[in-house]
């Protein structure tokens, strides 16, 4: 364990070219030159001063010191031990990570070269590659630049996935489903690229995307005379809900397309929604809007119920791991019906996702759930196979 400070005379040496790296320090008073050697002469590189941090890359690399640190003054210094640089690390987006890692491999190899030492800049070094750093993060990067690119040749598209009103057996809408078809992959699960597209920017203008054909579906349905018009449900990532203009948006398009802004329903995940009092403003916008929302995938996140009084969701999406396991587990039937009671309690709309049975369905039925979603109902579907089912 390290102390808490240590502390240096004038012309101490705190730690020397070559020597293993054990911890790193922040300058907390005094100041400390760094040291190396160019031409067989000695030449300072840098002075450092209090709030400075010293010896941190050896510490990150796991690479031997390549130069020497001095106290020039009297001065105190908090070591940093490499078991919290790392930890620390270790939570870093390993993109950030991978940058890092070029960055110092750069500099040593710069430094090792005007040392005359070129190519023997991590001689010696365990070498250690940074936690789940290069690969992940290259193909990251990789399939991040490939989503931009499919954004602007269109191989994203959506799909459409029947919700029916259980009692009338009536399909009420549909729940937009992105998909990508990626040319070397083939169909890339929205599970993966929009998990991606959440860490970056990206989630925007896929979003706007999926809006838009949302809305040209709806015209679509509208102009083959489907009456009543079903209702088409988007997900909504956080992100997206951080930017203002979201609502703005949706309205104006689907008012400029000539179909009734009630026929679009947003989907905001439970263990996704961030922040509380966004969420809150979001839905009392869209009611004045009269656009519904739903808290989708119900019972996966923290089901936070504390805040449930406050955010007035018009329909809850119990997710499909309810209805998974109802008919074999008793207490997984229990959950389920006190589920569906709490929303009905909630004055909210019911949907169970992902049933896939007869049976499912008949239990749903019995319990007064409104609508179900899942295969026995319908798959994600092409607009082409939506249309064609109205029509046909
Ligand atoms: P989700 O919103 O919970 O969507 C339902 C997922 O369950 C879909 O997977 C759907 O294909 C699948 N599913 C539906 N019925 C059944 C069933 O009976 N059995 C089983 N086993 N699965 C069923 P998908 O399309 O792969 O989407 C995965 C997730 O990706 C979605 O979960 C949603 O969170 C996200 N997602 C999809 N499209 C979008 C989008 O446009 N924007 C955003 N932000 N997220 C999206
Ligand atoms: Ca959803
Ligand atoms: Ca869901």
């Amino acid at each position: 364990m390290p102390l808490s400070h240590i502390e240096f005379t004038a012309g101490q040496t705190v730690f020397r070219e070559g020597d293993p790296p054990d911890v790193a320090y922040l300058v907390e008073a005094g100041e400390v030159e760094i040291l190396s050697i160019r031409d067989g002469q000695q030449v300072s590189l840098a002075v450092l001063k209090e709030g400075d941090l010293l010896g941190e890359m050896a510490v990150i690399d796991d690479a031997p010191r390549t130069a020497t640190a001095i106290a020039r003054s009297h001065c105190v210094l908090l070591p940093i031990d490499r078991a919290t640089v790392g930890e620390r690390l270790d939570q870093t987006d390993p993109i950030i990570r991978a940058l890092l890692e070029g960055q110092i491999e750069r500099y040593r190899t710069g430094l090792a070269a005007m040392q005359g030492r070129a190519g023997v800049a991590r001689a010696g070094a365990s070498a250690r590659r940074l936690p789940t750093g290069g690969g992940d993060s290259i193909d990251k990067i990789r399939l991040e630049s490939q989503l931009r690119e499919a954004l602007a040749t269109g191989d994203l598209e959506l799909r459409f996935q029947p919700l029916i009103e259980i009692a009338s057996q009536r399909i009420a809408g549909y729940e937009a489903l992105v998909r990508w078809n990626h040319p070397i992959r083939g169909a890339v699960s929205p599970a993966e690229f929009i998990a991606l597209a959440e860490e970056t920017s990206l989630i925007n203008p896929v979003g706007e995307l999926v809006l838009n054909r949302a809305i040209d579906a709806l015209v679509r349905l509208a102009d083959a005379g489907v009456e009543p018009l079903p209702f088409i449900a988007i997900n909504v990532s956080p992100k997206q809900l951080m930017e203002s203009d979201l609502l703005n948006r949706t309205v104006d398009r689907t008012r400029a397309a000539g179909v009734p802004v009630n026929r679009i329903k947003l989907e905001i995940t439970e263990s996704r929604m961030v922040d509380y009092p966004t969420v809150q403003a979001l839905l009392v916008r869209c009611h004045r809007e009269g656009i519904e929302v739903s808290l989708d995938d119900f019972g996966t996140g923290f089901s936070n119920l504390g805040h449930l009084h406050a955010l007035e969701f018009d329909t809850v999406k119990v997710d499909q791991a309810f209805a998974r396991h109802m008919m074999t587990s008793k207490r997984a039937m229990a959950l389920a019906q006190s589920i569906i009671h709490l929303i009905h309690s909630l004055d909210a709309d019911c949907v169970v996702e992902g049933v896939e049975t007869e049976a499912q369905l008949e239990v749903l039925r019995g319990l007064g759930v409104r609508y179900a979603q899942g295969y026995l109902v319908g798959r994600p579907q092409p607009l082409g196979d939506v249309l064609a089912g109205w029509t046909s």
